[in-house]
């Protein structure tokens, strides 16, 4: 049985479902898991046996659409907390002799502690792999990323700099370079890198530099509580519509969906989150139900076409049941999201974060519509349950970390073992 600390950024539901079915399977396996996130992941994970703890004592973050608007606002956010915590939590893992670390790619300060204490570091991606190559395969996504960095980079480069060497100072952790080190924000490539997607969604896969494994979706049977409302969904076909659990604060665009689908021979159900209100939608159409927040999952495994902002998970969580999604991008990284599946033709992507409600209706009906999209999306669901998901993700870290057990670690097990 080994120790493990997993690291994951506060508020961000989309880096943090994916990991709930992999620390439920590592704890199977006999390890032991301190998990680290916002106080409001703190009852997914205490019901498996998980030790959970917040950064509170560090810093207040909780993951926000004005970060996820910007690269270089998360990064600034992602070096001040480093900055704020690794002293204490390098102090922390030492005493309590763990052996590995999981961090979420955005938890650049688990990369380093890991470095720090001589133990393996293992990355677990929820998106895309950020890679320089990226920019080079989508047009939008490159004009993004360069006016980004024109225009703000510059302003940060001394001060990441000057940080960066400090804090690595500080760790014991050899500064090579800011241009090595900047990766690490986007990146944060691990000794053992696991990726919740597909080689075949990945820009120039080939290009990566590192252990990376591709594992697919992330879905495990039992992740949501499914009240009795949900039990008998899907008797006619299902329209699930949903913008996730950040950028969903669109009055205009529930409405303009409720204009869509109203009356027709769909059964509709939305998830509007937590700041557009039920009242602010009026009356609803006898076929149109709106909760705050649904069980996605069991949603989706009846539904016939998921209408969603286009966050990573959500995408995958649609086409591992074979859904056609339609992609209503809130921000650049679910834009390029869309415009990639779209390009695979598993997807249709509507240019503008609020469409009108004719538009809304013809991308539901063209991807109800069209049987070979569905059975793009079938096959391609099958890509993402054949790549193993957390069960196949747990074998690689267990596998990879008996393999690279710091020395100083396999002295102290075998003496317990014969103690
Ligand atoms: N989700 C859910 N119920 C809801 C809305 C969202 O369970 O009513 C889950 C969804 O299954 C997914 C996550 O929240 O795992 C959203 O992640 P995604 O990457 O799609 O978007 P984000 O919320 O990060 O923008």
């Amino acid at each position: 049985m080994s120790k493990v600390m997993f690291f994951n950024l506060p508020g961000a539901s989309g880096h943090i479902n994916p990991t709930v079915g992999l620390v439920t399977e590592l704890i199977a396996k006999g390890e032991e898991v301190i998990y680290y996130a916002g106080e409001d992941s703190r009852a997914k994970f205490t019901d498996l046996g998980v030790e959970f703890r917040t950064y509170d004592k560090w810093f207040q973050y909780h993951h926000n659409p004005e970060v996820g608007k910007d690269i270089l606002t998360m990064a600034v956010a992602e070096l001040n907390m480093m900055d704020a915590c690794i002293d204490d939590l390098i102090k922390i893992a030492r005493e309590e002799e763990i052996d590995y670390i999981i961090y979420d790619a955005c938890c650049i300060w688990a990369k380093y502690l890991a470095e720090s204490l001589g133990i393996p570091g293992i990355n677990s991606l929820t998106t895309v792999v950020s890679s320089p190559w990226i920019p080079f395969s989508d047009l939008g996504m490159g004009a993004h990323v360069s006016k980004i960095l024109l225009t703000g980079a510059p302003r940060i480069i001394p001060w990441t700099r000057k940080l960066l060497i400090n804090v690595l100072g500080r760790s014991n952790v050899t500064y090579k370079g800011l241009f090595y080190h900047i990766f690490d924000v986007f990146a944060c490539v691990g000794d053992l890198n696991i990726v919740f997607n597909t080689p075949e969604y990945q820009p120039f896969v080939d290009k990566l530099e590192g252990n990376f494994h591709f594992v697919g979706a992330s879905i495990p049977d039992q992740r949501d509580e499914i009240d009795e409302e949900f039990l008998s969904i899907g008797k006619k076909p299902l329209v699930y519509v949903s913008l996730g659990t950040l950028h969903n604060d669109s009055l205009a665009f529930f409405k303009n969906c409720i204009e869509a689908l109203k009356d027709s021979d769909y059964e509709v159900i939305m998830s509007i989150g937590n700041t557009v209100k039920l009242e602010d939608l009026g009356l609803l159409p006898d076929n149109i139900k709106a909760y705050p927040r649904v069980p996605q999952l069991h949603i989706l495994k009846h539904a016939s076409a998921f209408v969603t902002h286009g966050g990573m998970n959500s995408l995958n969580e649609g086409l591992y049941f074979g859904v056609p999604v339609i992609v209503c991008p809130q921000q650049f990284e679910q834009a390029f999201n869309g415009r990639r599946l779209q390009k695979m033709g598993i997807a249709k992507t509507l240019a503008n974060a609020t469409p009108s409600a004719s538009k809304i209706k013809k991308g539901v009906e063209a991807v109800i519509n069209d049987p070979e999209m569905k059975e793009r999306t079938k096959a391609y669901g099958q890509v993402l349950k054949a790549a193993g998901g957390y069960k196949r993700a747990a074998e690689l870290i267990i596998d990879y970390t008996k393999k690279n057990e710091a020395p100083s670690r396999t002295v102290v097990k075998k003496a317990n073992a014969v103690s």
